[in-house]
């Protein structure tokens, strides 16, 4: 790969570490809700590093971090930019990789950009977006950028810890009446492009270095709540009863033989269900069953609500009782665009790294910004597939040739001629 700009490794990756320390927990774990003191002691030390860099730092109206090189941007400022980014705030007990990766490759391509002096056709701005994780709402930063609230909407959000959004927005400076203006315009950005790792097992399994996101996944939702009737533990007989318990285990059972009818990507989840009232020596009166179903195209995921609503209507009907179906809208389905995705590939084969076609199962920032700009992803491994939690891990190897692979997508997609002049060299 000698003769094509290169990220600095040994930065990038001593970077990480250092993000990776901002809420460190006892369990080997990072807890970095978004505007907890750990994610603004960590902002506050990216927006340092970045200022040494000599690189330009500005907050957006809802506390989106943009990052830019003055230098490169003189006579092109008022192009539509190049966005490459990602987001460093995390789940509870998550992993030091899952935002960081993307967040730091982008500030770290851009500060090589600055370091060489590289000639480009329209600017490159890393963007760091606040709250991907929904401590207070889903993808809050990027929302805010392509849907827009209305203050009264953030007014009414809350934390996982019960805090209102407003006050703890209020303390760190931030105001919502601008929250509420950081919308952007269709053709403000010229494309983007986000670095992520899989949080899945596939690139590893197969051997490949690096995904090309072909699509975010539609994600559907909600409550599914039978309603039966609470008895005596001991004095009702098992063919008297109406267990909203049994009704709800019943439902959940069916489902991973019914989703795939969908098609085999589909993906159902049941990860919180509650009993009511919850006495040992109580028949259950009610049982809801928190469900999260996912698949590559919208209509199918539309199918799938269509299946798992059937399927509850069912085991309602078998089982004489009642039960309640509360979906929440369904989030469509993102493509990725085809010529961002042509630029990770020529990136990536000019570095000799082998790449396949992989959908997100995850929701990313990008598929906010596929709203208004040609978007793409690059996925590289993870070790065994894990995220949200301490086990996270991708190898450097693999942060070096995700970030060299950025690198030379974003030169593809802001230079002149793309690639020609570092391609040749080599
Ligand atoms: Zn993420």
């Amino acid at each position: 790969m000698s003769g094509l700009l290169s990220v600095d490794a040994d930065r990038l990756l001593a970077d990480l570490t250092t993000l990776g320390g901002f809420g460190r927990n006892g369990a080997g774990g990072v807890d970095r809700a978004s505007f907890s003191a750990a994610d603004l002691a960590a902002r506050a030390w990216l927006t340092a590093s970045c200022v040494k860099a000599g690189l330009r730092v500005e907050v957006d109206g809802i506390g989106n971090l943009v990052v830019s090189s003055p230098s490169l941007e003189e006579g092109i400022a008022d192009r539509a930019p190049v966005w490459t980014g990602s987001h460093i705030d995390a789940v509870p007990n998550g992993g030091m990789y899952d935002g960081p990766l993307g967040s730091l490759a982008a500030i770290e391509c851009l500060r090589r950009l600055h370091e060489e002096h590289v000639a480009l056709e329209r600017p490159v701005r890393a963007i760091v977006y606040v709250d991907e994780e929904g401590n207070y709402a889903h993808l809050l930063g990027s929302s805010a950028l392509t849907r827009g609230f209305v203050a009264d909407e953030l007014q009414e959000l809350r934390g996982r810890d019960g805090d209102r959004f407003a006050d703890t927005f209020a303390a760190a400076g931030g105001d919502l009446q601008a929250a509420a203006a950081v919308r952007l315009t269709p053709g403000s950005v010229h494309a983007s492009v986000e670095l992520h790792i899989e949080q899945g097992p596939v690139l590893e399994r197969e051997g490949v270095d690096v995904g090309v996101v072909s699509g975010i996944v539609s994600i559907g939702g909600g409550t599914v709540r039978f309603m039966g009737r609470a008895d005596h533990a001991g004095t009702t007989p098992m063919d008297a009863r109406k267990d909203a318990v049994l009704a709800a285990a019943d439902f959940i059972t069916r489902l991973p033989a019914l989703v795939p009818r969908a098609g085999a990507a589909s993906v159902v989840t049941t990860g919180i269900v509650r009993a009511r009232p919850g006495g040992s020596n109580v028949v259950a009166e009610e049982a809801e069953v928190v469900v999260d179903f996912r698949h590559p195209a919208t209509e199918k995921a539309r199918q799938l609500e269509e299946l798992i609503s059937a399927a509850a209507l069912d085991v309602a009907r078998e089982r004489e009782l009642q039960v309640n179906l509360d979906w929440e809208p369904l989030v469509p389905a993102a493509p990725m665009h085809q010529t961002v995705r042509n630029a990770i590939r020529e990136s990536a084969a000019a570095l000799g790294c082998s790449t396949r076609d992989i959908p997100s199962g995850a929701g990313h920032d990008s598929q906010n910004l596929a709203t208004i700009a040609p978007t793409g992803m690059i996925f590289v491994p993870s070790v065994d597939g894990r995220s949200h939690s301490p086990s996270e891990l991708t190898r450097d190897r693999d942060v070096v040739h995700g970030a060299d692979v950025l690198l030379g997508t974003l030169l593809r997609l802001a230079a002149a001629q793309p690639a020609a002049a570092t391609q040749d060299s080599h």
